[in-house]
């Protein structure tokens, strides 16, 4: 369906923005303007929820989460970065791989199957779009992931 990405991404974070119970900040810098994108709303909330769910899972107290989006090339880029430990270099391309969970024992700490950036990959790609990660060990992660953008002079597609 035909979905205004600004409004629909606000709706996403203010969800976690009250179930949030740590001491983690949660800053928008989303554009102003209108991007309609033609997605399956409910596969890409579980994109979103995914990647924030993570965020929020490997940030530390007092750590903050940053939601962009810009116009990059005709497409929408959507980015969202936390202050967490980070992924070793060697590994950032592994963790969209099913299953993968970068550090066995960290990880049994904080839970999850490592499924769920596989499913975001799926997902985003049946939407014509890519995703990628960027990120500094100790330093924190940013998932970065694009969709097409709508032919905004042609309606009713
Ligand atoms: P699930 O999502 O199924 O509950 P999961 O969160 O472990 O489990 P993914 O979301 O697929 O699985 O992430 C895969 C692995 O990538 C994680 O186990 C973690 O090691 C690493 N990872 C993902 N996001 C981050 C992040 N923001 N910071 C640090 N490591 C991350
Ligand atoms: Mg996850």
């Amino acid at each position: 369906e035909r979905t205004e990405f600004i409004t629909f991404f606000h709706h996403v974070i203010d969800r976690f923005e009250m179930n949030v119970t740590s001491d983690i900040t949660l800053k928008r810098d989303l554009s102003d303007g209108t991007y309609d994108v033609w997605v399956d709303k409910d596969k890409i909330f579980q994109v979103l929820d995914n990647i924030i769910s993570n965020a929020v899972k490997y940030s530390p107290e007092g750590g903050t989460i940053r939601f962009k989006t810009m116009k990059q090339q005709g497409r929408l880029l959507v980015s969202v970065s936390d202050e967490g430990m980070g992924i070793p270099r060697d590994k950032v391309d592994k963790i969209f791989d099913r299953f993968y969970r970068a550090d066995k024992a960290r990880s049994r700490k904080v839970g999850g199957t490592g499924l769920g950036l596989s499913i975001a990959r799926e997902i985003v790609e049946a939407h014509n779009g890519t995703i990628r990660a960027k990120s500094k060990e100790g330093k924190g992660t940013t998932i970065l992931f694009t969709l097409p953008l709508m032919n905004t002079k042609r309606r009713g597609a």
